[in-house]
């Protein structure tokens, strides 16, 4: 009997991921996101059959919208240039679209169908009324000057504005995008609508933005991780925390742990990776913030101010990423998708890593989740410890909608209790679908059901 549903299960499964590849050719990584929520659905469709004869999950995987555009701007030596603009508005059914804007020159249609379709479940995970959506452009602000960034994003959001707006889609900053380039995308939407909005998250503390916003996706991966630790009667005090990644994410995850008293021996960019045994403390990361966000430098040079510390530059020709390779209790990929593969994730088991949260949206391949957890290694999805950054975005919306400007404290209290929020229902709806402790059938599942149960409500759109 046991066989037989398996089987079924099985066929099933593979004519609708067939269906899904034939209509959406060549778009791998959303394939991949796709069929990872999918297979830990699955045993919902079979209870209730009211998603199956709603076609849910064939809507949900279908965009309401996507828009592409022409972005033309001109550099600094007066010669036009021209990019690729997109928005992804994925599903709108629980709120208005919401979910980054990413720059950078490997943006394409899959990655941002993946993002928006992470990025539905995401949302409803938060337990805010924000829709999923994702967008950006193959433009590459690495290298370019202020005044280039800033003509290309005037560009950008000259025809972005015509799709997004304060109560239809919210965008906010991903890879490429940070405090510089909203504020000039803001500008130069209030030139053009001649109104002051929360059409972007993510805004500067002066001009409506919300405090501890860029501290938000990190700090909440970290409370995420530390709520994971303390489930199993343990804690992040004392351990060792390889991370990758040096921005956003990055920065604020490696503050968070030096604060719950674990350690941060690790960090990367696109050029390398440094490993530092001592520890990265407070001072170190103080040196990599302003290399990286004021300096825009390398993380090479980390190693001329601190010698102790090893670097390493990318390898390409390798099969797997060194920074995996050192001892360590806890992982925290925050770089970008796929950096994390089944050589690494057997690297890290090797050793001895007892947790794995993920900081980017899908940085482990589906093979290195399958590892990781075929070997009791606690593991988080992104969709479920990497939303304190789109939550804390929700909770910016909110204090534009209504005027207000709430303290540092409150906002990071509000931030720990949807992190608490999430943890639990992550564990709550693995429980309840027989998949104990699995984080990511539990965020998978929570974050499928209440988008599906408002579309059902809402009717056949
Ligand atoms: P940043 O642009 O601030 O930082 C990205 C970091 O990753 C940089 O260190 C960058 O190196 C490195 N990186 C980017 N692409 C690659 C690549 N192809 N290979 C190796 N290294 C790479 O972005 P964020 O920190 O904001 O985002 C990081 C991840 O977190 C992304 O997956 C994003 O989608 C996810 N995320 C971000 C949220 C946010 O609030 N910002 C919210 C939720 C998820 P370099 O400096 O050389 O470019």
């Amino acid at each position: 009997m046991e066989m037989n549903d398996t089987l079924v299960q099985r066929v099933t499964e593979d004519s609708f991921m067939n269906q899904l590849k034939q209509a959406n050719p060549g778009e791998t990584e959303f394939h991949q996101a796709v069929h990872e929520v999918y297979e830990s659905v699955l045993p919902v469709l079979e209870k209730h059959e009211e998603y199956r004869s709603y076609q849910v999950f064939e809507r949900m995987v279908e965009p309401e919208r996507i828009v592409s555009f022409r972005v033309t701007w001109v550099d600094d030596n007066g010669v036009p240039q021209v990019n690729r603009g997109y928005r992804v508005q994925m599903n709108s059914a629980i709120g208005p679209f919401k979910g980054g804007l990413r720059f950078h020159p490997s943006v394409n249609q899959s990655i941002l169908k993946f993002l928006g379709f992470e990025q539905i479940f995401k949302n409803a995970l938060t337990s805010l009324p924000l829709g999923g959506g994702k967008g950006g452009s193959n433009f590459d602000p690495k290298g370019k000057s202020d005044g280039e960034v800033m003509r290309f994003c005037q560009n950008f959001m000259l025809e972005l504005s015509k799709h997004i707006g304060h109560r239809i889609d919210i965008p906010a900053g991903d890879i490429g995008v940070g405090g510089r380039e909203i504020g000039y995308m803001y500008g130069m939407y209030r030139k053009i609508e001649n109104q002051f909005s929360g059409v972007l998250t993510g805004k500067g503390v002066k001009w409506g933005g919300s405090l501890i916003r860029p501290e938000a996706t990190g700090y909440g991966l970290i409370y995420f991780s530390q709520y994971m630790m303390e489930n199993i009667g343990d804690s992040l005090a004392g351990k060792n925390c390889l991370v990758s990644g040096s921005g956003n994410v990055a920065q604020f995850a490696m503050e968070k742990i030096i604060e719950l008293g674990g350690k941060p021996i690790s960090a990367s960019d696109s050029s390398g990776y440094i490993y530092d045994e001592e520890g990265i403390d407070t001072e170190k990361l103080e040196y990599i913030k302003d290399l990286k966000n004021e300096r825009r430098g390398r993380l090479a040079e980390y190693v001329e101010k601190y010698p102790s510390a090893i670097y390493s530059p990318t390898d390409r020709s390798l099969d797997y990423n060194p920074l995996w390779a050192h001892n360590a209790d806890c992982a925290f990929p925050c770089a970008t998708q796929n950096e994390l593969n089944e050589a690494d994730a057997n690297n890290l088991i090797k050793g001895n890593a007892k947790l794995v949260a993920e900081g980017a949206n899908m940085p482990c391949t589906p093979e290195a989740i399958n590892v990781l957890r075929d070997n009791g290694v606690m593991y988080a999805p992104g969709k479920a410890s990497n939303a304190g950054g789109v939550a804390t975005s929700g909770l910016e919306m909110v204090q534009n909608y209504s005027g207000s400007h709430w303290t540092s404290e409150e906002v990071d209290r509000r931030l720990q209790v949807i992190m608490k929020n999430i943890h639990d229902n992550c564990l709550y709806a693995a429980e309840k679908y027989s998949t104990q402790n699995d984080y990511m059938s539990g965020a998978n599942i929570a974050g499928f059901i209440k988008v599906a149960d408002a579309m059902i409500a809402q009717g056949l759109l």
